[in-house]
């Protein structure tokens, strides 16, 4: 009889049934761990609890990335783009690349193809519609409480989102995106428009992201990266701006929505080893911090994890990314968070003056050091300079009000009430 069965230390006696591999959460990080750890061979158990039901697994987002070659979901993408543009009032630069296009995965797809891959093999147990709401680290690993009883494993993968508010070096990016069909045909099928930064007031970080469908169907993103969450309400005014000002056309049918808070930042706990709970996907800090892309490194870290987890090894860091990239986004994101005026040349500069295939592989984080400083010696240098700085000298970090360098922050109700 094992130890957590008699409750020797002082915790009541475990009663459900036994597992070895708990996943918490069945989004995208959840469901990825499971594939790799299938991949991997691991005969374990593995129990995954998800609140959603199982016919609850619709579209609720678009994941897009570039194609760098080793994204084994990439044969789910419905569309490749291989143009984009970032624009501003004054300049649209136009990007191209023949060899990583740009890809889009609706949701829907992707679940369906990991929980079909998940329900096959054997070793695997799906709880849909199970929340894990208590979970107790253990001498034996961690034990979780569910509306269906207890569960006991030598290891959880915990990607439930976190509560509470972001640290102070954070930047939050909100998002709403229709799916719209207009008047008129105001897109090109062939180019995605990453950033369209016309609308951007001075003092934010405010832009459009415009997946191209055909010439009037399109997903118009409004996308704010600010310290605090921005309303709801506020992007959907927005996007109507865009269509109607911008565009110059009307909005004739609403066909989709999404939205979501995603975390840009370095706010997550360690791994400190391999037992116990072990933070995965956004929760883990998987994101990358400057961008807020997480799809590609969700799957990176779920193979190196269910590697480790399989060998019983040590978990890789949830950061993934060299030391190089973390200083890089470091200086990035204290850049955007204290001179956001200055943030929509940057990104132009970014894409005017770095070779598309390089740039892709900087963002992904493929590239070699060579790559990484063509992209910095495209920067204007004072900024950054200042940046530095303040990374090398703590008293400087952080303004004592950090409303005080983002207007943004401070003018938050006004921005939610604009047009
Ligand atoms: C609308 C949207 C669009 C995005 N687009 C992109 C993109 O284009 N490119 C990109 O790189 N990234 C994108 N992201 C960011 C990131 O890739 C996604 O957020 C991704 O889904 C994160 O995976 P995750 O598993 O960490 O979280 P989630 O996918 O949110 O999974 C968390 C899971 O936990 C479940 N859950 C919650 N509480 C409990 C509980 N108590 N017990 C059990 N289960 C629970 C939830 O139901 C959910 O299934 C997008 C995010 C959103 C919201």
């Amino acid at each position: 009889m094992s130890l957590f069965e008699t409750g020797v230390w002082g915790r009541p006696p475990h009663t459900g049934p036994r597992s070895d591999v708990l996943v918490l959460g069945g989004g995208l990080a959840g469901l990825s761990a499971v594939s790799a750890l299938v991949d991997q061979g691991l005969e374990e158990s593995i129990h995954i609890f998800e609140r959603r039901s199982r016919d609850q697994y619709v579209r609720d987002r678009t994941w897009c990335m570039w194609d760098v070659g080793d994204n084994p979901l990439a044969k789910l993408a419905t569309h490749r783009w291989h143009d984009w543009i970032v624009r501003d009032e004054s300049r649209v630069v136009h990007a191209h690349s023949d060899e990583h296009p740009y890809l889009r995965l609706p949701a829907d797809l992707v679940y369906d193809h990991l929980v079909r891959k998940a329900e096959a093999a054997p070793n695997v147990h799906f709880h849909f519609g199970s929340s894990a709401d208590r979970v107790d680290r253990t001498e034996a690993g961690v034990q979780i409480a569910t509306p269906r009883g207890e569960f006991a494993g030598r290891l959880a993968l915990d990607s439930r989102p976190r509560r509470g508010r972001p640290s102070r070096n954070s930047l939050l990016q909100s998002f709403v995106g229709w799916e719209v069909r207009t008047r008129d045909h105001v897109f090109d099928p062939t180019v995605v428009t990453l950033m369209d930064f016309r609308l951007c007031k001075p003092g934010a970080i405010e832009f459009f992201y415009v997946l191209p469908l055909t010439e009037n169907r399109a997903l118009v993103e409004s996308t704010v990266f600010a310290p605090s969450v921005v309303g709801r309400e506020y992007h959907k005014q927005r996007i109507k701006t865009y269509i109607q000002r911008t565009l110059n056309t009307s909005l004739e049918e609403i066909e989709y929505s999404e939205q979501g808070v995603i975390p840009m930042g370095f706010d997550h706990a360690p791994r400190p080893d391999l037992s116990g709970v072990l933070d995965i996907g956004l929760r883990g800090g998987v994101a990358k911090p400057s961008t807020g892309y997480a799809f590609r490194r969700i799957q990176d870290d779920s193979i190196r994890l269910a590697h480790n987890v399989a060998h019983r090894d040590s978990p890789p860091s949830a950061r993934g990314s060299s030391a190089r990239s973390q200083v890089l986004d470091r200086i990035f994101l204290s850049f955007l968070r204290h001179q956001p005026d200055l943030a929509p040349n940057a990104f132009l500069d970014l894409f005017d003056r770095v070779p598309a295939d390089d740039l892709i592989r900087f963002l992904t984080e493929t590239g070699s050091v060579a790559v990484d400083l063509r992209v910095v010696r495209a920067l204007r240098p004072i900024p950054f300079l200042k940046e530095i700085l303040r990374f090398a000298q703590p008293s400087l970090r952080w303004p004592a009000n950090p409303a005080k360098a983002m207007r943004f922050d401070r003018d938050e109700h006004t921005v939610l009430r604009a047009q």
